[in-house]
């Protein structure tokens, strides 16, 4: 998603059709609590994006309870990551992510049109280098030489320089 290879909008799953299809239930919301001698889990009040409580909190009843709530990206300490680095932990810092990538490659294909762009470069710095680090390095170079089907008629891959 972040480079475009996916679109979220067709590729992600909807976990409520998800569950139909499969014989689950699912309920969206945010885990507050667990009350284990009542064998329940407490689910927070659901808010709309303006704050007003949709769903009340509530519980529901478990028989056994596996959490799997996921991690967040690991910076190993790496000076000025936390600060200065998109992550790509989450949909929206995806897209973020994904928005600037755009941005600058219209902005150097802009400047290779009006013939200002010997050095004009897009740039990305990738912090680790292993199996989810790699994949999108490969990802950016084909996003790269796939702009040019998209609207940005000058850009080429020697634009986008990879570190
Ligand atoms: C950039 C990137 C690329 C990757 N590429 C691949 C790949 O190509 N192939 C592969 O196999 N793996 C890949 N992975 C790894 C894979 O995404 C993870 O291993 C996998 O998503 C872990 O699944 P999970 O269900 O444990 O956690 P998650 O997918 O993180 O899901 C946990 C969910 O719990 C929710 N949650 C957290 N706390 C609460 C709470 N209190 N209440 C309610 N919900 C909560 C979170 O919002 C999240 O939706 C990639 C990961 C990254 C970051």
């Amino acid at each position: 998603m972040a480079t475009g290879a996916l679109d979220a909008n067709i590729d992600e799953v909807g976990y409520r059709a998800h569950g139909h299809h499969w014989g689950y239930r699912f309920f969206n919301g945010t885990l507050e609590g667990i009350d284990r001698a009542n064998r329940a889990i407490i689910i927070a009040p659901l808010r709309d994006k303006d704050g007003n409580e949709i769903i009340a909190r509530h519980r529901i009843r478990y028989d056994y309870l596996v959490l799997a709530y996921g991690s967040v990206t690991n910076d190993f300490g790496t000076p000025g990551v936390r600060e200065n680095c998109t992550f790509l932990d989450s949909h929206a810092q995806a897209d973020r992510f994904r928005h600037r990538l755009l941005d600058q490659c219209l902005r150097v294909s802009r400047m290779m049109t009006r013939g200002s762009a010997r050095e004009a470069h897009v740039r990305v710095a990738i912090v680790g280098a292993g199996a989810t680090g790699v994949e999108p390095g490969a990802e950016l170079y084909n996003a790269a030489e796939a702009l040019g089907h998209y609207g940005l008629e000058v850009f080429d891959r020697p634009r986008l320089k990879l570190h």
